[in-house]
């Protein structure tokens, strides 16, 4: 990800995204932030705290893997309710970037050979141009 990216992302996300680092493209810009925006409401209404451990791309998509932290509360069924709700949307986040290209967040496709990756048609077309240009020299 381009540090610019990160930056708006560590910003504006301070609590979520101050220590992480993102293994991934800046395409998946908006479904972070979007993600965040959420698990950031679902954890003051759910009192959970959530910490992303890792968010990487891994075959083509992304893996946000983070820990969970429930805060002292009687109602802890209310707790699992906003839990499931929580790794839903996290799901939700990861499907979307199957179809999400990487590197510039227009519609994309993971390729089926090779190194996976999810891009759109000039980005792959572009990827794939730059590594012929490499292996001439
Ligand atoms: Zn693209």
């Amino acid at each position: 990800m381009k540090k610019i990216h990160e930056k708006i992302l560590r910003i504006k996300h301070p609590e979520l995204y101050k220590k992480i680092y993102f293994e991934c493209g800046s395409g998946w810009f908006d479904i972070l932030d979007k993600v965040a925006e959420k698990i950031e409401r679902l954890e003051t209404a759910g009192k959970i705290r959530i910490e992303p451990s890792q968010i990487k791309e891994k075959f083509g998509s992304m893996r946000y893997y983070y820990y969970e932290m429930h805060r002292a509360t009687k109602d802890k069924e209310k707790q699992r309710i906003f839990s499931d709700i929580i790794s839903d949307v996290i799901h939700k986040a990861e499907t979307e970037t199957e179809n999400t290209c990487e590197q510039c967040g227009k519609f994309g496709s993971i390729n089926n050979t090779g190194w996976l990756q999810c891009l759109c048609d000039p980005c792959r077309t572009k990827q794939e141009q730059e590594r012929a240009e490499r292996l001439k020299k």
